[in-house]
């Protein structure tokens, strides 16, 4: 892509709403636009960003078994009174009422709806398990929207749903989500721990809330170091099998670690040597929770068991918010020039710099460059704009490439060009040809 084909808004300033440093490096790199409170636009940088993540996480559900679906954002109320939810929910549902002055919601989860699904098409215990989840977007209308996209009213969640005959089945169910999401997001470049957690306001037994460590987090969070260092499972791990499945889960939640609400300061925390606990601040990224048949019972979910009989299905639901995750992201891989992109999720790999664009070896390097990386499957964003090299550089560096290839005059006479790593910072002056082969691996 060539900066002067594509769409990048950068703000100079600092605009005075973003408190925070994903929100202010968000909207300065022209990823996002807020459009009235906690509801945005996604810009070119931001949506490749969006998708990326969405991609990962796609991929990794349907690694654990999970079939993707897509259900609509607008349902009926009906659903919401026969689970018994409409009246609690109160005011963070947006409420709606269409022209036969029927009532609708913009849904801010997918609970009944999925359930719904079940029960019109799933009679035998034979079908199960069934995990179903989509990417959709939510509407949340929050207290306190804030933060750009960390916490906003309108975001990105994808939520899937397991079905299973009974608890046992459920916990399998439970378990291979659990592993997903460790996977998950250490794609994306995040450790996330997952915490006991609340089970309210969606109700049920077993939860955990996976949170990433920031100081701008709004849980206050309670953990043993020790999570620092565990590995998370690798691409091998066999998602059929429930005992191995089961190990992984008991080894990631036998250290302590517990939100605010969940923490007990005696016991396990209190024998904890000092310098194993982590006492910080947290951002929740995940969300998931066994809650049996909450839904399926109200709402006539049954299945036939191998006996006849019926029964209603045991259920969780498991949330991540993609929209949040990229802002997390930001949270954790930044320094004061900007975002550094985890090489799984950035808008390009590489940045090429034309320092001088109309010098005619300039012009040459760059575009050698560009197509041949572009050829060898490197996406490249290519500054070949007049700017000026000091704002080429700052706007380069805020938008947070892992790679930048900078092509100026001096180099080019005698065949050289720059690579600089985003991250360390370090450059190193080589041959055009040592830089391409270095990148394509061809060495
Ligand atoms: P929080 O406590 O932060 O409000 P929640 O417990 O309400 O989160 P869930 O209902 O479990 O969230 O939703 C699943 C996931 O959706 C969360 O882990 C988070 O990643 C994302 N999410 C929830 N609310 C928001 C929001 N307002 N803005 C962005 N992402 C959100
Ligand atoms: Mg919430």
């Amino acid at each position: 892509m060539r900066l002067s084909n594509y769409f990048l808004p950068v703000l100079k300033e600092n605009p005075k709403e973003a408190e925070i440093v994903s929100h202010r490096m968000m909207l300065r790199a022209g990823m996002i636009r807020q459009q009235s409170t906690g509801i945005y636009s996604w810009l070119p940088l931001g949506k490749k960003v969006l998708d990326k993540v969405c991609a990962i996480i796609r991929e990794e559900q349907n690694r654990a078994g999970a079939l993707e679906i897509l259900m609509p954002t607008i349902q009926s109320a009906d659903l919401w009174h026969e689970s018994g939810r409409y009246d609690g929910y109160g005011k963070e549902m947006l409420r709606i009422q269409d022209r036969q002055e029927r009532y609708m919601l913009y849904g801010p989860t997918n609970e009944e709806m999925v359930t719904d699904i079940f029960r019109s098409y799933v009679r035998s215990y034979k079908d199960l398990p069934l995990t179903l989840y989509h990417i959709q977007w939510k509407f949340r209308d929050e207290v306190r929207p804030r933060f750009g996209v960390l916490r906003s009213r309108e975001f990105l969640m994808k939520d899937a749903y397991s079905f299973d005959l009974d608890c046992k089945g459920a916990r399998a169910a439970y378990n291979r989500m659990f592993v997903a999401y460790l996977r998950t997001f250490s794609r994306v470049g995040l450790r996330a721990i997952p915490m006991h957690a609340e089970t309210e306001p969606i109700g049920g037994d077993l939860s955990h809330e996976f949170i990433i460590l920031a100081d701008t987090g709004e849980s206050a969070v309670f953990c043993d170091r020790q999570y620092l260092d565990m590995t998370v499972p690798d691409n091998d791990i066999d998602f059929s099998n429930d005992a191995v499945l089961a190990t992984i889960v008991r080894q990631w939640t036998e250290p302590y670690a517990a939100t605010e609400a969940m923490h007990d300061t005696d016991g396990v925390w209190a024998a904890l040597s000092a310098s194993r606990k982590i006492a910080a601040r947290g951002i929740e990224v995940g969300h998931i929770f066994h809650f049996g048949t909450k839904y399926s019972e109200p709402m006539g979910a049954r299945v036939a068991g191998s006996n006849g009989q019926m029964w209603p299905v045991s259920m969780g639901s498991y949330g991540i918010g993609p929209s949040r995750l990229v802002a997390a992201v930001v949270e954790a891989s930044h320094d004061e020039k900007g975002i550094i992109w985890p090489e799984a999720i950035t808008p390009f790999h590489i940045g090429i710099i034309n320092i001088k664009p109309g010098d005619i070896l300039c012009d040459r390097f760059s575009e050698t460059c560009y197509h041949q990386l572009q050829n060898a499957g490197f996406e490249c964003l290519f500054d070949d704009s007049q700017e000026r090299t000091g704002s080429k550089f700052a706007i380069m560096d805020l938008i947070g490439l892992p790679l930048q290839i900078i092509i100026g005059p001096r180099g080019t006479v005698s065949g050289e060009v720059e690579v600089k790593d985003r991250k360390s910072g370090k450059r190193k002056t080589v041959s055009l040809e040592t830089a391409i082969n270095y990148i394509t691996g061809k060495q």
